[in-house]
């Protein structure tokens, strides 16, 4: 059988299914043997200790010494006598199954952990029940270490938050399958980046995918072979070596310079969610980085990075880039994309509320370390510095106090830093693009970021399956305000750039290059595809398709 989903990432996936399950299933039911029952826990207890060793020394090669901390944390509990005797004596006198005593076990724990007022005691009942989660889906088999997948994996699931999907090795994970997100989730645009084919927003994979199920998945037309027949899996072993092909044709154009016909430079550049990213940015010849969503830094942690772990991330991006420009946007959380540990309240419309820069203007302690750290990293090559989800003149001038105070203390401790720094801001509520005109004096450049813009726009959820047919980033009313901010540009003389999903859309390039954009950033992989469209395009043409198109 097949499922019908949206196309996510494009390309062709052929592996084995993980299903993840997050909701966590503690089964209960009668035994004869005790003695069968230790030894499952024991089994488990042994396994859990393995992977938890194995995320501890992973955390330490990654240089990531407080998740290290917490996996030695987990490491004693799992190895507590008292905790694991009274599980033994519930399976033994009380005649739980294992899977219920070191529920309820722990769940007493819990209960007086969270009682206590002291913060760090508080800390262990959300590590005890880490703990104790990893043992019963161990017992149940129902744990997925997105961190140490086997290779060929394909993982499905209800849905993959940012922090799910920066875990996973790209070495193994061959496509990702989702119930929910649309094209432009997290999840998708970081498929996109990992350049794993995927299929979001299915409704139903984890009802209809088991643990085990071979599996196709097909990222470009947004379908799921669900265990496919012999003749199914060979057309699609086909269309796998047709794509391998297709890419090496567009491989050949990477060196290729981005030219329209008539002689018009188009600059590609390349979006990137950690420093590692800029050696696929430059593989797929990325004229510099037009967008380094920072907050991925921040995600699968348990506590804000330092200015100095900041620093070494920009600064490693910006030596990658040996030169190009790297245009470093400050942390754009809230959203779909929460910290658990910034404990960010939940709001009733998370994407109109506290993220991004209102977020950094009220926490100026935050935002003031990351500005100084990508300050001193400015010394390092070419950065530039972008404000995210501004609505107002007022954000951009009081952004640019922290900035200068930042700069200010920077100056007085001797450190480096490049004091020419470009300060833009993204595009992507209305009213910024509706009044570029009053922002331009206090911005180097713009970039429009469509995926927001879009959602605002239009007031479609970018993530929500139920209205996709209404989230069109060429809708006129969208192109309008791109029209606007590009023509607001050239007034004055301030680079527009875009970093939406719609910069990477080879369909919409003729139409972006007809409304006079000129800079293009974009998933690293797609740059040869929208290089294709440039190369072949004319001035007078993409005009035509732009006008026409502005009006649909
Ligand atoms: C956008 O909104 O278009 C954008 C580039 O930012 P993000 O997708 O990270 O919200
Ligand atoms: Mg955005």
């Amino acid at each position: 059988m097949n499922i019908k989903g949206i196309p996510g990432a494009p390309g062709i996936g052929i592996g084995t299914a993980s299903v993840l399950n997050k909701d966590l299933n503690i089964p209960r039911f009668a035994f004869k043997n005790a003695e069968e029952e230790l030894n499952r826990l024991s089994d488990a207890l042994e396994e859990s200790k393995k992977q938890v060793t194995l995320l501890k020394e992973r955390a330490l090669k990654n240089s990531h010494k407080d998740v290290a901390d917490i996996m030695e944390a987990h490491l004693m509990m799992l190895d507590d006598p008292e905790f694991l005797g009274k599980v033994k004596q519930s399976i033994q006198e009380e005649k739980l199954n294992a899977e219920f005593a070191v529920w309820s076990v722990a769940q007493e724990y819990i209960e007086t952990f969270e009682k206590m007022t002291d913060e760090y005691i508080k800390a262990r009942a959300a590590d005890l029940k880490d703990v104790a989660e990893r043992i019963i889906r161990n017992l149940t088999g129902t744990l997925v270490d997105l961190s140490d997948l086997p290779e060929g994996t394909i993982l499905v699931a209800r849905d993959l938050a940012p922090s799910d999907t920066a875990q996973i090795d790209r070495d193994h994970v061959v496509g990702l399958v989702t119930d929910e997100g649309g094209p432009t989730s997290h999840v998708a645009i970081m498929a996109r980046s990992f350049q794993i084919p995927a299929v979001v927003g299915t409704k139903t994979a984890t009802q209809n995918i088991k643990n085990g199920d071979k599996l196709v998945v097909d990222g470009s037309e947004g379908i799921v072979e669900i265990s496919p027949e012999k003749h199914v899996l060979e057309a699609y072993e086909k269309k796998l070596s047709g794509w391998k092909h297709e890419q090496e044709e567009l491989s050949e154009l990477i060196t290729v310079p981005a030219i329209t016909k008539d002689g018009t430079k188009v600059k590609l550049e390349a979006n990137i969610g950690r420093p590692e990213d800029v050696e696929t940015a430059l593989k797929f010849g990325a004229e510099g980085v037009g967008l380094f969503r920072t907050e991925f830094l921040f995600m699968d942690r348990s506590s804000l990075p330092t200015e100095d772990e900041q620093f070494e991330a920009y600064r490693k991006a910006l030596e990658g880039m040996k030169g190009k420009t790297v245009t470093i946007r400050t942390l754009d959380v809230g959203g779909d994309k929460d910290l658990p540990y910034l404990g960010l309240e939940r709001e009733n419309n998370p994407f109109l509320g506290w993220r991004a820069i209102r977020y950094c203007l009220d926490r100026k302690d935050v935002f003031k370390t990351q500005l100084r750290a990508i300050l001193r990293a400015s010394a390092y090559g070419n950065a530039a510095i972008m404000f995210p989800m501004i609505s107002s003149v007022e954000e951009v001038i009081e952004a640019k106090k922290v900035l200068k105070e930042a700069q200010e203390e920077l100056k007085k401790e001797n450190v480096p830093f490049d004091e020419h720094i470009s300060v833009g801001i993204m595009v992507e509520i209305p009213s910024a693009a509706v009044a570029a005109d009053l922002l331009a004096p206090e911005v180097d450049f713009f970039s429009i970021g469509t995926n927001d813009l879009t959602q605002y726009t239009l007031a479609v959820d970018r993530d929500n399956q139920k209205v996709r047919d209404y989230y069109n980033p060429l809708h006129p009313g969208v192109l309008r305000l791109i029209k606007r901010v590009i023509e607001v540009g050239e007034s004055t003389g301030k680079e527009v750039a875009m970093c939406g999903e719609l910069a990477g859309d080879d369909k919409a390039t003729e139409i972006l290059l007809g409304l006079g954009l000129r800079v293009f950033s974009m998933t690293s992989s797609s740059i040869p595809r929208v290089k294709k469209v440039v190369i072949s395009s004319q001035k007078e043409q993409s005009q035509k398709v732009a006008k026409e198109a502005a009006r649909l």
